[in-house]
């Protein structure tokens, strides 16, 4: 996790994003306001870098970041889900792009899905999962805002939350847990980021 990473650009069709050769990447995806550009902030060290933002549902792009010195690894900030207000036409869009990245990119290492500690899995993250176990990518999930929860509520929901993901196809790495406020959890996400595109 050399800094510093930069902001390459959101990017609506997955045309557009680099040639997979030579290149890794990680995803990170979640409903609005899940706190996932905090937690990119946090595991970059950088405050500024993914835009966080009061109007959930509002970029439909996939947003790269890579580190200036490295041309070949890429985090990719997938566009929020679940937006309350969200017209069929946008959950279509959303769809047809996610849908296209997740088939498109074998250099994709792995999916965070990330799940509002608060809230636990929706029916649309599991959504999420069916494509994900749909286009055989793996995936782990990751719980927010820990620090809005009693210490034993949130290893209770990561336990319940892996029972009720440990059902589907895709092989089951733990269920982490995080805090972008108090930085809880950040050097685990990171160490399996590493691992995975070390
Ligand atoms: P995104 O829409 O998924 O990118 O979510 P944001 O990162 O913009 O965060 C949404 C809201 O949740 C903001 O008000 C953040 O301040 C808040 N938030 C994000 N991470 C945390 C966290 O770890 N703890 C707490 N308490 N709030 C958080």
């Amino acid at each position: 996790f050399a800094r510093p990473w930069t902001f390459v650009r959101g990017m609506s069709r997955v045309d557009d994003l680099p040639p997979v050769a030579g290149t890794v990447e990680v995803a990170f995806a979640g409903r609005s306001n899940v706190g996932k550009s905090s937690l990119i902030n946090a595991l970059t060290g950088q405050g500024g870098l993914a835009r966080t933002s009061n109007t959930p549902g509002r970029t439909q792009e996939l947003n790269l970041f890579k580190p200036e010195r490295d041309s070949g690894v890429f985090l990719v900030d997938m566009p929020g889900y679940g937006y309350a207000e969200a017209p069929k036409e946008k959950v279509d869009v959303w769809n047809r792009l996610i849908r296209d990245y997740l088939r498109g990119r074998p250099n994709l290492r792995r999916v965070f899905v990330l799940i509002d500690g608060r809230h636990g899995l929706k029916k649309n993250d599991e959504e999420v999962l069916d494509l994900l176990d749909k286009a055989a990518v793996s995936y782990q999930v990751v719980l927010t805002k820990a620090d809005k929860l009693k210490p034993g509520g949130i290893a209770k929901l990561a336990a319940e939350t892996l029972e009720r993901i440990r059902k589907r196809p895709a092989a089951h790495p733990e269920v982490l847990t995080t805090s972008s406020e108090k930085g809880a959890g950040i050097d685990e996400l990171r160490a399996a980021i590493a691992a995975l595109i070390g």
